[in-house]
């Protein structure tokens, strides 16, 4: 009964918190940046993770480029599994930057209090990374190497449109959803597309590594125009663009969602979708993905990966010279 009570308990509270960009996506995303590593950024790298407990046995072997990649690959999840735990405390609020519809530049101070967000902490830390300092929040001090693990997250959660938008549903956490073997819109994005985009034209899945390639093969010649934008607050609003087209578009064009569209920023708390955004709860049937979306979406979702790891590569090769 208590182990019953306890599964539940992770099944609501992986319901509340939202999947973050799933672990597969940070993955996909660090294998395509390690593609694309200077050399000294690529010895930086693996001396800061030498002596993390799951990147280090696989540097420690040697394996070159290969094994640079897997250890990359192998902690870009480590920030959302620190989440509710002591060395994670005060660090929730890192993985995203809520932008309303019609939010711009100027609304990102107000939407990033205390710089409480992922776009300033971003700044912070490749700050840091470059001087060499720690980071202190609250109780806990983040070394260069977990700063290199946030940096290496965040920079795939600020590509993952819902990560930069909300339409008064916490970034689709709230908004229900059928579709893509998800149950709400913000898991679609974060999982339910990735695992679409993880199996080849046959229907047959494929490795990450593999997707890895193949993305960076399909958006090579996006490389140059996509990493000229360097700055975070930019790549956000990129990022908010693409959630109100790709993502909320389709549901917008077609006057689906309940009350008046398109609605102006509300501050939701994922743990209160069913009072603080009523209609999205209690909207029913959910809405019907499958019939929305289209391969122009797994597209926009392919680029959004290349785009963060082609950035994640050049704030690497700038900061760890
Ligand atoms: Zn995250």
């Amino acid at each position: 009964m208590r182990k019953v009570l306890k599964i539940g308990l992770f099944f609501l509270l992986a319901v509340q918190a939202g999947f973050p960009w799933g672990a597969e996506a940070h993955r996909v995303i660090a294998r395509i940046a390690a593609n694309h590593l200077s050399p000294q950024a690529q010895a930086r790298v693996a001396a800061l993770l030498a002596t993390d407990a799951q990147a280090g046995p696989l540097l420690a072997a040697g394996g070159g480029a290969p094994a640079l990649a897997a250890a990359m690959a192998e902690v870009a999840p480590w920030a959302d599994t620190i989440k509710g735990t002591k060395l994670g405390a005060g660090t929730e609020n890192w993985h995203f930057l809520d932008l309303a519809y019609a939010d711009g530049a100027a609304q990102i101070s107000q939407r990033c209090a205390n710089n409480d967000c992922v776009t300033a902490q971003l700044r912070m830390m490749t700050a840091n990374l470059q001087s060499g300092a720690s980071l202190v929040n609250g109780s806990n001090t983040y070394s260069p190497e977990e700063q290199l693990k946030f940096v290496i997250h965040f920079m795939g959660d600020l590509h993952q449109p819902l990560h930069c938008a909300t339409n008064a549903d916490a970034g689709g956490n709230c908004l229900y959803t059928r579709g893509f073997g998800e149950d709400e819109l913000h898991a679609t994005w974060d999982t339910g597309l990735i695992e679409q985009l993880l199996k080849n034209a046959q229907g047959q899945e494929m490795s990450e590594a593999e997707l890895a390639s193949a993305l960076d093969a399909q958006f090579a010649s996006q490389f140059a125009g996509t990493t000229n934008l360097t700055d975070f607050d930019q790549m956000a609003l990129e990022s908010h663009d693409v959630a109100f087209q790709a993502a909320y578009g389709p549901m917008l064009a077609k006057g689906i969602l309940p009350g008046v569209e398109p609605r102006p920023y509300v501050d939701v708390d994922v743990s209160q979708c069913a009072s603080e955004a009523p209609d999205f709860y209690n909207l029913n049937p959910p809405v019907d993905l499958t019939a929305l979306y289209n391969s122009a979406t797994l597209d926009a979702v392919g680029l959004q990966l290349a785009k963060a790891g082609y950035r994640l590569a050049v704030v690497l090769n700038n900061v760890l010279q």
